[in-house]
């Protein structure tokens, strides 16, 4: 099991004190609703309560999404208990402020480090005090195991009807809200309208429909070169899904694989961008063309038992050699679960396949814990490529990556390169690896045959690919 499933349940164990707390609320409550004050409700118990009240006529509850900030951190550093100890701390002052209110608050943990309160009726300056009230509480150190930490949370408010009449669209709004404050570090940002084409409604209806996009194969893949930057040849090629959507128009994958990733569809939307990369690669090959392609994984896919199997089924498909195919992942993903992500690369290696980690630098892995990763490539993320034309202070960080990545004995790739000043200082940095729109932009498929120099086409006979 994942050791983030783990820590739910263990601080699901621990909550379990907190439901015995009795709301003084109770006793104005009907009878079915009694049961619901005081103590912390889970996903499919808040759900409910909620749905209920935004049935009533002329209800307009509020809706707030409380988030603490760097919560991952604290467990990858301080450990899981810790984490449990701050989960809890944080439980225990959300039912303290909501049965402290002079209105009726319902408190749910929607999982991990969410939590959501729901106010029955209360005007938006009041609502606005108990979030303040939240933070600043949160805010003071707890002791954790005799060491005092100090966290965290973010907060993010949306009340119907003004920005939405169901509680998945007062969640989104509360949720885009919660994200904004925690960008700005501003603690509380209420939840505002969206124009029309951007509207939370139309934001689920679309990934709803992203189902269907992949069953009716909607979805493209385009292909970005990864350059030998000396020579300007072709090194491979990075498969990038699109969705050009009939209604909404072009939806950047960045806005729908977190989606994708939270409701399961993850699997199906990797296995389309694996069938289809290893398709073209194989057209490619029956062109004379060598190409090796990196696919973007996440790690419900890596930490997903049937994936290898998946992997290699894809593979014999289209009778290509697990050399010609790179799976990208990126270093927070790994962090969730180290040892179950070594060993879910180890078993993706044996295939042939090789491993990239994506977005280099901007995680919080360990450089112990990188070393002894069985990584192949290293990606350097492209904000680092910010300013080095005039040699600020990315130029020293990229200096020390390229080399670590090289000791390390990694294939050292910088994504993100726009300009000829920053390709001349990666070669002169030691980088061999560049992709980016000064070379060329993500194109389909069958464009990728021109980019390729004629002396790199193979001659025949033809060796099987597999
Ligand atoms: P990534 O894997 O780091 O991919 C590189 C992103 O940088 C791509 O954005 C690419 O179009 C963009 N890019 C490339 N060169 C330049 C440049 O010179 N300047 C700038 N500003 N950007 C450049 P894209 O296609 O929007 O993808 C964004 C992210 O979405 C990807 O980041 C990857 O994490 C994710 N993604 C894309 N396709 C897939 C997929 O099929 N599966 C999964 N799981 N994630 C995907
Ligand atoms: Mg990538
Ligand atoms: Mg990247």
């Amino acid at each position: 099991m994942e050791k983030g499933l783990k820590t739910e349940q263990t601080s699901e164990r621990g909550f379990g004190r907190l439901r015995s707390l009795s709301g003084k609320r109770a006793v104005r409550e009907t009878p079915d609703e009694t049961h619901t004050w005081g103590r912390l409700l889970d996903r499919a118990e808040f759900f409910a309560v909620a749905e209920r009240m935004i049935d009533t006529p002329s209800a307009e509850p509020t809706l707030m999404v409380v988030n603490i900030d760097e919560f991952r951190e604290i467990n990858h550093s301080l450990g899981h208990h810790a984490g449990d100890a701050v989960l809890a701390t944080v439980a225990r002052i959300l039912i303290t402020q909501a049965t402290a209110a002079s209105f009726d608050v319902v408190v749910g943990r929607m999982g991990a480090d969410e939590f959501v309160l729901l106010v029955k009726d209360a005007w938006h300056d009041d609502t606005s005090a108990l979030a303040s009230a939240i933070v600043k509480e949160i805010r003071k150190p707890i002791d954790v195991e005799a060491v005092k930490v100090s966290i965290d949370a973010s907060i993010g408010i949306a009340q119907a009807p003004r920005h939405g009449n169901t509680i998945s669209t007062l969640l989104t709004v509360a949720e885009q809200g919660m994200k904004q404050a925690k960008n700005g570090k501003s603690g509380v940002v209420w939840g505002h309208h969206q124009s029309d084409k951007d509207t939370p409604q139309s934001r689920l209806v679309l990934m709803g429909d992203l189902g269907r996009a992949i069953a009716e194969e909607e979805l493209q893949v385009y292909f970005q070169p990864k350059l030998k930057m000396s020579n300007r040849s072709l090194h491979g090629v990075e498969a990038l899904v699109r969705w050009p959507h009939p209604i909404y128009g072009f939806v950047s994958p960045a806005e729908f694989v977190v989606a994708a990733e939270q409701t399961g569809q993850i699997h199906e939307l990797t296995k389309f961008v694996l069938d289809t990369s290893l398709k073209q690669c194989r057209e490619w090959f029956d062109q004379r063309i060598e190409i090796r392609v990196a696919v973007n994984v996440s790690t419900r896919n890596l930490l997903d038992t049937n994936f290898t199997e998946t992997v290699r089924r894809l593979l014999q498909k289209y009778n290509m050699r697990g050399e010609y195919l790179v799976l990208e992942i990126t270093e927070g993903t790994l962090m969730r679960d180290p040892d179950r992500g070594r060993q879910a690369i180890e078993r993706i290696r044996r295939l042939g396949v090789e491993i990239a980690l994506d977005d280099f630098g901007t995680g919080f892995s360990s450089l112990s814990y990188l070393n002894q990763l069985p990584i192949d490539e290293l990606k350097i993320d492209r904000s680092f490529l910010a300013g080095i034309e005039e040699g600020g202070p990315n130029l020293a960080i990229l200096r020390a990556s390229i080399l670590m990545g090289r000791e390390m004995g990694k294939r050292v790739v910088v994504e993100g390169v726009e300009t000829e000043e920053q390709a001349a200082a990666l070669l002169e940095l030691g980088c061999e690896i560049g992709q980016g729109y000064l070379f060329a932009r993500p194109m389909p498929g069958k464009e990728i045959p021109n980019m390729v120099a004629p002396k790199m086409r193979f001659n025949t006979p033809v060796r099987n690919p597999a």
